[in-house]
Parts: C-alpha cells; structure tokens; sequence
C-alpha cells in the first residue's frame, strides 16, 4: 500500500477479521491427570519464545527511548472507577470485560484493562504536569480482559504503550505513529496505519444527532448487539463486524463532515506530516476506537500483505485530550497508544521464520563437551571464562560419552562445540567443532575467547 496524500476521501475499511474458531488448545483450558490447569484466556511463555518475547521488549525500549520516552511502571490493579470513569461506563470494556473483585476492606478494585488510565492516574498523583511538558513515558505489562478467547484473544494480554502528555501538537501524533511504526519494522513487520479523526465533543455532539436519526431509520437492518448500542453507544456500530450491519455502516454518515476548520486542520497536519515521514496510512471512517476518551486522532496498526485481507490490530491509540481533566487533574492535551505483544509475537514469529531460521536470541551458540575427570574440571573454568564475554554456553558436565554429548549439542541447535579432552588439558589447547559441517580446528586455550567470538561473529 503507497502512503496517501490526504485528499480527507475515505477508502473503503479493511474490517477488522470475524472471530475465528479459536484452536482448542486456546478455546479451552486443559486439565492436566494432576489437576492443574490455566485459567482460560491465559497463556504461559515458555522458551525458545520467551527469549524472543525479551527481544521484542528491548527493541521497543530502545526505539522509544530514540523518540525521548523514559520507562514509567504503574501497579496491575487499581481503584474499578479509575476505568470506569476513564473509558467510558457503557464502553465493552467497562461493562462487558473488566476483572472485578472486592479487596478485604470492601474496597472496589480491579485489573487494569489497559495502561493509558493508569499513567494519567500517575501523573496527576504526582504532580508531573509541573515537570517541564511534554512528559513522554512507556510502559509494558499484562492487562486483563474477560472476553470471549480466541486466536489472537486472551485475556490476559500484554501491551506495550507510549504516552506523551502535556502538548497538543499534531506533531505529537505523528511522532508516536511514527514510533510505533518504526519499532513494528525494526521487528520486521510492515505495517500500514488506518487513521480517522474524532474532532472534540462539540464537533462530535452534531454529528451524533446524525448518525442516530440514520441508524434508526435503518434500525431493522441492524444486529442485537447494534440495536442495543443505538441507545448507549452509537458511535460503535460503526465498528461492528456483523456481515449484516455492514451495508449500513458503508452508507452512514462520516464524522470528518461534521468537523471543525480546527478539528479539520488539526487531522490534515497529522496526515502532512505522515507523508513526510513517508508513513503509508488509509483514512478508516469506521475507525472510532472503543473508549470515550478520545479527542481528535484515532489510530490503528495492521500487518501490511500483499492481499487485503482482514485480521487483527496490532496496535492503536490516539490523542486524548480531555482525560486528565476529567479525571480531576489540570487540563493536559495528551496523545499515546498500545501494542498488543501476543498478536505482535505471533506476526513476528511467522516472519522470523520465513527469513531467519536459525536466529533464535539467548538459543545456545556453543556446546561444551568434555572427556575425563581432569578435563571436567577444567573446562568448569573455561565454562566461566566464555560466559563472562557474554557467550552462551551449555553442557552436560555428568555425562562422559563423546556422541551422548555432541546428540545434546545437536538437539539443542548449537552452532559450535568446544571439546575438551585428556590430551588437550596436557599441552593447553582445545578443539573447536563447526556442527554444521563438522570441521574441527585446534585453538590454543587461552585464544578461545577470541576464536569462539569470531566465529560467532560477536563483536
Ligand atoms: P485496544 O486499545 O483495545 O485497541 O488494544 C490495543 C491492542 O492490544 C490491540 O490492537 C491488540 O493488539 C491488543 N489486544 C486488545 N485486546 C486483546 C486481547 N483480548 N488479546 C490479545 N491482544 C489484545
């Protein structure tokens, strides 16, 4: 898809996918002969993935770090009506999906759905508007969502989210689209951006007289789900995914035809400044995030390939200008967004595959196997030795046999093993094994390091 100068003509929107059939293992959550199972909706992360999981988090650390953020971590449970009165009370999240549960006291609290309430709640707190503005801030970790499992769909997930609070600058926008581009590519992913604006609440309280009139004189054609919306939330039917609602979505009215000049001029620069950033985005006129508190841009990230086909977000965001205030603090424009890391994971880990086979970070790099109750004891100090520069070393130090040893090497996808036997700990050298075609060379002990990171090419 080629970036879009913005002619404010919507395309027609990708749809967000239908739910799949969720394969069983995540439909259900399994009983073990013992007892034990997850709690459906949960997953545990377990090696090779997590090593590349850690990956995922220090590339988005580094890159937003690049853009100015500093990390911020706020607790995984909060106080209910921090959500309650941040997203919205008739939004999905608020009634249909929020862990709720009473503290001892009787206090009423619950897991955070998401991070962007959190990291308001923080910065009123602690009277972070009197630091110089913007503050820019990310943080990660699990959020909880009691939804329906499904591919793609936990419920307990993990995000990873970027805020800037304190200016209102269409820049701003840019900048954190452009961010959380830029770390989905360094990842390897192409993404396209679909983007739409939501103006202010007086922008939208005229259209909303609208787009109501329009829906219930389609109200017949619309889903249950749709029609109860019509009365609590009726800027989400444009986001429904029901097949049948959509002949009506398509004719609805657009909200860009009820912005301000202001508004107008505000969305037209982010989009100017997408161009220049050369950030390809398609105008989604159905795009209106599920959260009240959104003002002005709203975004979304999709996996960019080559057929058009849907699937779902990676990640979204947008500005949200009025929060703080509402929430009790000063007025502070504010912008930012979430990435799902489950979904991120799972489009990385496919790319990965098809391009980087054996590239695995943390996997095992070096195998060392050893011959003989002296060169046991050595090689514990060699071990050491390689470990401390950084190189990835295994063993099998209570096995003696050569073959048991270098099957281990290979079962574990080790690129080099080092072999150690009576004759070498005599005269100080050591064998340097390629596993893949199974040269060997004989390198003094104590230029080990310095082959072994050669090879490796560690620098
Ligand atoms: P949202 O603010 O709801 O759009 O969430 C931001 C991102 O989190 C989405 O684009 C998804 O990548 C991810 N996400 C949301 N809900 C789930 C879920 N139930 N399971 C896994 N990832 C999710």
């Amino acid at each position: 898809m080629s970036p879009k100068k913005h002619t404010m003509k919507y395309k027609k929107p990708a749809v967000e996918s239908r739910p799949k059939p969720a394969p069983a293992e995540e439909e259900k959550s399994k009983k073990t002969a013992a007892g034990l199972a997850l709690v459906r909706g949960m997953k545990d992360i377990l090696p090779p993935e997590s090593a590349l999981w850690r990956e995922a988090h220090q590339v988005f650390e580094r890159v937003a770090g690049a853009y100015g953020f500093e990390y911020i971590e706020t607790p995984i449970v909060e106080a209910a009506s921090l959500f309650i009165r941040s997203l919205g009370r008739s939004t999905d999240v608020v009634e249909k999906e929020m862990y709720l549960f009473e503290d001892r006291d009787g206090g009423k609290l619950c897991l955070r759905p998401e991070l962007t309430a959190s990291v308001v709640r923080a910065y009123i707190m602690h009277g972070l508007q009197t630091l110089p503005q913007p503050v820019k801030v990310w943080s990660a970790g699990a959020v909880f969502r009691y939804d329906r499992p499904q591919a793609g769909r936990y419920r307990e997930f993990h995000q990873l989210g970027c805020e800037n609070l304190g200016e209102k600058s269409p820049v701003v926008d840019a900048e954190l689209i452009a961010l959380a581009y830029n770390f989905l590519r360094d990842l390897g992913i192409p993404v396209v951006v679909h983007i739409n604006s939501l103006g202010t609440p007086a922008d939208r309280e005229q259209y909303l007289v609208e787009l109501v009139g329009y829906w219930k004189s389609k109200r017949t054609y619309l889903c249950e789900d749709c029609k109860r919306r019509l009365t609590k939330n009726p800027l989400r039917i444009l986001d429904c995914k029901n097949d049948s609602c959509q002949p009506v979505i398509a004719e609805a009215p657009q909200i860009i035809d009820w912005l301000s000049d202001d508004s107008k001029g505000f969305f037209m620069r982010v989009l100017e400044y997408l161009d220049e950033l050369s950030i390809p985005y398609v105008l989604t006129a159905t795009l209106v995030r599920g959260l009240d508190y959104y003002t002005h841009t709203v975004f979304e990230l999709y996996e960019e390939t080559a057929e058009e086909k849907s699937q779902n977000a990676l990640g979204g965001g947008g500005r949200y200008d009025l929060l703080a205030e509402h929430l009790g603090g000063q007025p502070t424009p504010a912008s930012g967004f979430g990435l799902g890391v489950e979904r991120i994971m799972s489009v990385w880990e496919k790319r990965r595959a098809a391009t980087t086979p054996a590239a695995v970070p943390g996997a095992v790099n070096v195998f060392f196997a050893q011959l003989g109750e002296q060169a046991k004891r050595r090689s514990l100090y060699l071990i050491e030795e390689l470990r401390r520069e950084g190189i990835s070393v295994h063993h099998n130090l209570a096995k003696s046999s050569l073959k048991v040893q270098l099957e281990a090497a290979n079962k574990l996808g080790a690129t080099h093993t080092i072999i150690l036997g009576q004759k070498e700990v005599q005269d100080g050298t050591i064998l340097v094994r390629n596993m893949d075609s199974g040269i060997q060379e004989i390198v003094d002990q104590k230029k080990l390091k310095q082959t072994l990171r050669r090879l490796l090419g560690v620098s």
